[in-house]
């Protein structure tokens, strides 16, 4: 039997535990967060140590300083879990063998889809919706008393850690060291957390504490790109038309709708309506960072007298500046001709109405938005609400498969510059694509299961 180590217990780290310890391998995962959430926030609605964002990096004014939480589940316990395939235009820079691991029916994408769909309702619900929208498959469930919750594989683990196949330890690692006996890890504190060395180590700390990881480990500096989806929204209140469908539940989506054209997708759902019976629609659209129009923007990961600093620099080509500006345009064009209504902005200011929307879209504020439409008289008017670049918990691409110098990963997810250890998770993509990360998340760390 080998033994693993695992650094981070989010979806990446704790989907390849799961997987790798059912073929018979012993884990042990080193998680900086606490134990104590076991479901989603919408189930386990207390606050936890863990719930707030901690700060590792310092950025220009373009990227936000939105922060990684650090518990046990990662992200998981807070996601939608919308589950997309990377649309096949993204797909086709990925390295050949990997467009054959996970497309077809014998790929990962399908097998998963399967899975899912046989656990989870919000798969492929059926339900009928009043705009031509593709359904949003979520592997989620909507339980008594509204309880939502999606999948996480942290929920399977208790036979396995019961059995001692699977140990959780709770560390913050900064480091990993190669000796001839295998690796070792060492803690924020400078302390080695493991006695007997592991044979292999798969960084799982999200995007960019990987990297923080990995030049802390081999002691000089990195530089990398990381981007991660823009996100624009418009909350809508008409008096018009029927609703879309029955609202069920805040984290559910009522379905997308494709603008690859732009780039993007657009999420609606249609919310209860407002005290005076006028309908609510949120419109959430997910525009990808497209490597053909724009560098993506800088992670220098610096080491220094010991210690690595992360610093993000920010890169928005004209042409990703313009395709963002007309998805502000389209978002709008796109609500009012589904619902047959000409809609107005609330605010008669620039931001609102302006077509060069980039960049004075900082810090329109979603709860603001609502309530500023809920206080108006006025009807069949949408204001904005955006989530500034760098925010939307998407970030990746910072050690891709087949990219260059030390943060790059062979085909098979392993570092070039440190070989027995793998990285994964978004970091690991070669290209983020339109689609929500999470079922490649999951493909990328079966793979590196099975292939272990
Ligand atoms: C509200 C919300 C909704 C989302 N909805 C969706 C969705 O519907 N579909 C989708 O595809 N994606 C969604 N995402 C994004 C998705 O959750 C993330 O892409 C995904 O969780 C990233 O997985 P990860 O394992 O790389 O990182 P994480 O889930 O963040 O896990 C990283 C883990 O590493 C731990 N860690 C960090 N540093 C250290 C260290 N130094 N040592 C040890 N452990 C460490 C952290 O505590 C954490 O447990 C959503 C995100 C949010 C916040």
């Amino acid at each position: 039997m080998s033994t693993f180590c695992v650094v981070g217990g989010g979806l990446a780290g704790l989907e390849f535990a799961l997987h790798s310890a059912l073929k018979g391998h012993r884990i042990v995962i080193y998680e900086a967060g606490p134990q104590l959430r076991t479901n989603h926030v919408h189930f386990d609605t207390r606050v936890f140590d863990g719930d707030e964002k901690k700060v590792h990096w310092t950025a220009d004014e373009h990227w936000a300083l939105g922060g990684i939480s650090e518990r046990l589940g990662g992200r998981s316990l807070c996601y939608h879990g919308v589950m997309l395939p990377l649309e096949e235009k993204a797909l086709n820079s990925w390295p050949e063998i990997w467009q054959k691991r996970l497309k077809g029916p014998a790929g990962l994408y399908h097998q998963l889809q399967q899975e899912f769909t046989a656990k989870y309702p919000e798969m492929s619900r059926n339900q009928a919706v009043n705009l031509p929208l593709h359904h949003a498959p979520q592997a989620a469930v909507v339980g008594e008393s509204a309880a939502f919750t999606s999948y996480s594989p942290l929920y399977q683990l208790e036979p396995l850690i019961r059995d001692g196949v699977i140990t959780i330890e709770r560390a913050t690692i900064s480091q990993v060291e190669k000796k001839s006996d295998g690796f070792y890890l060492v803690d924020a504190q400078g302390q080695t957390v493991n006695t007997t060395g592991f044979e292999r180590c798969i960084l799982s700390a999200s995007a960019l504490v990987n990297n923080k990881i990995i030049t802390q480990s081999l002691a000089r500096s990195t530089i990398a790109q990381v981007t991660d989806h823009y996100c624009i929204g418009v909350a809508v209140k008409v008096r018009e038309g029927e609703r879309i469908a029955d609202y069920r539940h805040e984290m559910l989506w009522h379905g997308f709708s494709e603008h690859h054209d732009l780039n993007a997708n657009i999420f609606v759902v249609e919310r209860n309506n407002f005290d005076n019976g006028d309908r609510l629609l949120l419109l959430m659209a997910v525009m990808e960072q497209n490597p053909a129009l724009s560098d993506y923007s800088e992670l220098h990961c610096r080491y220094h007298e010991g210690k690595t600093t992360l610093e993000i620099q920010s890169k928005h080509s004209d042409a990703v500046i313009e395709n963002y500006n007309q998805l502000a345009s389209r978002i709008v064009d796109f609500a009012s001709t589904q619902l047959g209504v000409r809609l107005s902005p609330l605010h008669d200011t620039a931001v609102e109405q302006s077509e060069a929307f980039f960049g004075a879209s900082e810090g329109i504020d979603f709860e603001q938005a609502l309530n500023a439409l809920n206080e108006t008289e006025r009807t069949n008017i949408y204001t904005r609400f955006v989530f500034p670049y760098g925010a939307y918990e998407h970030e990746s691409c910072t050690h891709p498969i087949g990219g260059h110098g030390d943060i790059a990963l062979t085909d098979s997810l392993e570092l070039t510059a440190m070989p027995g250890v793998y990285a994964i998770g978004p970091g690991a993509f070669p290209r983020l694509g339109i689609a929500n990360p999470a079922l490649t998340i999951c493909s990328l760390s079966r793979w590196l299961a099975s292939h272990l």
